[in-house]
């Protein structure tokens, strides 16, 4: 049987290390990385990719596109797909930042605990590279979705470019403090924190005096955490009615989901794993 290689093409100065060992661990036999790639210079790495090994060994070779932005690893995902024609073309899964393992491991928790769609979602901090995946998955599960940020012009340009991307309306809220955030959520099933490490976004009686609220998510790990009151671990526990998932029971599924990810992508030469495949996955798992 022919080398697992994986390819990881990633838009940062160097490629990203969690990314490196995941690869392994999900099955890779060597893990390639190449960093500061664009859409302009992958042309050659992907011809590398699809023109060196036969049609029934092309699933031997896979690529993962990791970096920073998501925005700069979608642009790199659809140059790598216009190069692809016919049979010449390997698996490919876009995972920048982490956030659509990471959203996908969420929201699938979520789906598991309890139906989305219909529902009213609030995601705080909503404007990161995971944010914005979860604000568009959820929406995607059917559930009417708004996204806060500090300011209004950050968060509706980010709303927007979820709503391009996934073909979705969500809506963009200024929330500039714990109590705004809450205003925000008043009315909403869904609150999931998606802020930067170490902030936390809701205080906690302020969510749980929140009549409407159901399911509760953070993923940040740091404390604070982006949920006040909630464990890192939880995973569904049970606060007076409400389901909370922390940082860390979400992200135990994410890592499963991510090398579960790479090991599909040696099983056939054309999958595409971006975030709605993604999000199939972890449903099957969670
Ligand atoms: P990020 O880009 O670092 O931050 C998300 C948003 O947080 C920012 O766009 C910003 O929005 C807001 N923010 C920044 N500082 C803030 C502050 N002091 N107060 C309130 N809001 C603030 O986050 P990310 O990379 O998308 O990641 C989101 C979270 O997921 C992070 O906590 C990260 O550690 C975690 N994460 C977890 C996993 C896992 O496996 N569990 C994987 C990846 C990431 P505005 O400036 O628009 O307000």
């Amino acid at each position: 049987m022919p080398a697992k290689l994986l390819f990881q093409l990633d838009t940062d100065a160097h490629p990203s290390v969690f990314d490196t060992v995941v690869g392994y661990d999900g099955g890779a036999d060597q893990v390639i990385g190449h960093s500061g790639v664009t859409p302009e210079s992958v042309g050659g790495l992907v011809e590398g990719a699809i023109f060196t090994r036969g049609a029934k060994e092309k699933r031997f070779t896979a690529l993962f596109l990791g970096g920073a932005s998501m925005a700069a690893g979608q642009a790199l995902l659809d140059a790598v797909r216009g190069k692809f024609y016919g049979g010449f073309r390997v698996s490919v899964m876009l995972d920048s930042n982490g956030a659509n393992t990471t959203a996908a491991a969420g929201v699938a928790l979520l789906a598991k605990a309890s139906p989305i769609a219909g529902k009213r979602a609030v995601v705080l901090g909503g404007t990161g590279p995971v944010g914005m995946r979860v604000a568009g998955l959820l929406a995607l599960e059917g559930a009417h979705v708004s996204i806060t940020g500090r300011k209004l012009d950050r968060t509706q340009a980010a709303a927007d470019a979820v709503g391009r991307r996934f073909a979705v309306q969500v809506g963009a809220v200024e929330a500039a403090d714990d109590a705004a955030r809450a205003r925000a959520a008043d009315g909403c099933a869904i609150i999931y924190a998606a802020g930067a490490i170490g902030h936390q976004l809701i205080a906690q009686a302020d969510w749980q005096s929140n009549a409407s609220a159901q399911l509760v998510a953070d993923v940040n790990p740091e404390p604070p955490f982006g949920i006040g009151g909630i464990a890192a671990n939880d995973r569904a526990r049970d606060y007076d009615g409400k389901l909370a998932f922390g940082a860390l029971g979400i992200g135990g599924l994410k890592l499963r989901l991510h090398r579960a990810c790479i090991g599909r992508l040696f099983e056939q030469n054309d999958l595409v794993l971006d975030a709605e495949a993604i999000l199939a996955i972890a449903k099957e798992m969670a």
